[in-house]
């Protein structure tokens, strides 16, 4: 890369939804943006977490001036333990900086992953902090979470604003509106480039404010006998702070459960972002000892998370919460795409139970925290680019967003519709796609981290899909003669009702598999096994119509 050019490279965060991260280079040193995570798709079995691949750092940590977090959330936030602790073993941790609310939830997964030789710093919007040949400053943004930022990267090549995830709501829960005149400012000073939050590029208009659900909860809950339970994303303090008020109002209490739901409002009170009355909270094990018409119960599980708080509650599998016939619960948050299926699967139990079920359908208790069309035209005016990157979408959403920059007046050969991996060189010549680097997902299983080959993801497709057979077979060491009756074993495997014959022929086969290798003078055992699995994988084909898992042991005796 010549001198004077200034790299930006998104490693994660376009052409999906989550696990944003962008690797910023002028001059050989190196900026982080974000460090998000991803939750796995159905079909990664086994898979925890999904990373961005951030081989693009490795060997370089001396050369990271640091790590900066636009805001709080999980696909922003949530690989930073998993990339620290691989990248320990490189070099010195380069410090991490972000508003303080994120900083607090940083210092809490570090501990938590008993990271401690990182330096975590607490940056408010307008200081700027030199790293290197970076000047970074942070913008306050509106969104789903309080302290949430854009980032303003000034080098000598120019200023690029990464704005994080944002909308622009003029009348937010915490009085604090984006700071519109700063992105004003950017637009004046000149803006060399702009990489823009996405997700809403879909939708038209603007999006409504927070502050307008509360009224709404309010109405639901007036309209409930029982107790009114209230799902929401547990990092959505805002949201909680409403749900809180509202509570307050019709004189009920209110307990806290889940251990996301219950750490994320503690780290916000402590900070100042939420207002609980004295006296107000209740533990959960207190629940059952206050009438119903008196409790409000907040709660993780609004996405139908397997383990969460709402999930076990219908399931009647929660220590401290029995939920009762004529209990309401309100799912004050959509279903992320992918999770429908698991929150439709909530909903039906808990009709089952006998609740009401109340959701973003039935009412306006749910707003995005992703400007709508008209808010990124909006900051496209702003800001006034002369090149822009769509971020933090699928394809289809990056292109939305290019056509919305073209539409307010940019030239559609200054829109660059990125990917993952490619990284858009800017410098006295203009911006340009240079050569692409290595992106893609890195997968945590359990406690581990590393590259999960797709071939142990397709072998749990498989076994979770139609199940294994094992077949044992014993073979005479001289002559490879079958010297035993092969074993056959299955799990879960649909079975039809003619499993015997099945078995039978699946024996047979591994008899005459083995009498033909024989004869050919076939003695090497992955060869024998080789040939086991076509001819018992194709049997078994024929017979169920199912690809189920065919392994094959040769034993020689
Ligand atoms: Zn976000
Ligand atoms: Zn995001």
């Amino acid at each position: 890369m010549a001198a004077g050019t200034l790299r930006v490279l998104p490693l994660g965060g376009l052409g999906e939804i989550g696990k944003n991260m962008t690797v910023l280079e002028y001059e050989g040193h190196l900026l982080v943006v974000d460090a998000g995570l991803r939750f796995p798709a159905a079909e990664m079995v086994g898979i925890d977490l999904v990373l961005p691949d951030f081989s693009y750092l490795r060997g370089r940590v001396d050369d990271i001036e640091g790590i900066v977090i636009t805001h709080g959330h999980e696909d922003h936030l949530g690989a930073l333990p998993w990339i620290l602790r691989e990248l320990r073993a490189d070099g010195e941790l380069p410090p991490v900086f972000g508003a303080p609310l994120p900083m607090a939830m940083a210092r809490s997964k570090l501990d938590e992953h008993r990271i401690k030789d990182v330096e975590i710093e607490d940056v408010k919007p307008g200081e700027v902090l030199e790293l290197g040949p970076f000047d970074v400053e942070l913008i306050h943004m509106t969104h789903s979470i309080p302290d949430s930022t854009g980032v303003a990267v000034t080098t000598d090549r120019g200023t690029v604003f990464i704005t994080g995830d944002y909308k622009f709501d003029q009348t937010p829960v915490d009085g604090r509106p984006a700071d519109v005149a700063r992105l004003a400012k950017l637009g004046a000073d000149g803006l060399l480039l702009l990489c823009g939050d996405s997700t809403n590029a879909d939708r038209p208009g603007f999006s409504p404010s927070e502050s307008g659900i509360g009224p709404h909860l309010e109405q639901a809950f007036l309209n409930a006998r029982g107790r009114i339970i209230v799902t929401c994303f547990a990092s959505n303090i805002h949201r909680v702070q409403q749900v809180v008020h509202a509570a307050d109002k019709l004189g009920r209490k209110v307990a806290l459960v889940g251990r996301s739901m219950r750490k994320n409002v503690n780290i916000g009170r402590s900070l100042g972002h939420i207002d609980v009355p004295d006296g107000m909270l209740l533990q959960p094990r207190e629940i059952e000892q206050f009438p119903d018409e008196k409790v409000v119960v907040i709660c993780t599980g609004s996405q139908g998370e397997p383990l969460s708080a709402l999930r076990r509650m219908a399931f009647h599998d929660h220590p401290q919460v029995e939920l009762h016939s004529g209990d309401t619960v309100v799912f004050s948050a959509t279903p992320v795409p992918g999770n429908e299926r698991a929150v439709a699967e909530t909903i039906d139990r808990l009709y089952h139970i006998g609740c009401r079920v109340l959701t973003a359908r039935d009412a306006p208790i749910h707003a995005s925290g992703h400007g709508y069309e008209e808010e990124l035209k909006l900051m496209l005016n702003l800001t006034r680019p002369r090149y822009v990157m769509p971020f933090h979408g699928d394809f289809k959403r990056i292109e939305l967003h290019g056509k919305l920059a073209e539409a307010v007046g940019i030239p559609e050969e200054n829109v660059f519709k990125g990917q993952n991996g490619l990284p858009l060189e800017l410098d006295e010549r203009g911006a340009r796609f240079g050569a692409p680097e290595r992106a893609g997902m890195v997968f945590v299983d359990g406690v581990e981290i590393g590259d999960v080959a797709d071939v142990a993801l397709r072998d749990r497709r498989m076994l979770s899909a139609d199940g294994i057979f094992v077949v044992v077979a014993t073979v005479n060491e001289q002559d490879g003669s079958s010297v035993a009756e092969p074993e056959v074993i299955f799990r879960g495997v649909p079975f039809p009702d003619e499993a015997e014959e099945l078995l039978d022929d699946l024996r047979g086969t591994v008899e005459s598999t083995i009498a033909r290798a024989a004869k050919d003078g076939i003695h090497e055992a992955d060869v024998l096994q080789g040939m086991l699995h076509d001819d018992l994988a194709a049997l078994v084909y024929q017979r169920l119509k199912r690809r189920p898992m065919v392994l094959p042991v040769v034993v020689e005796v």
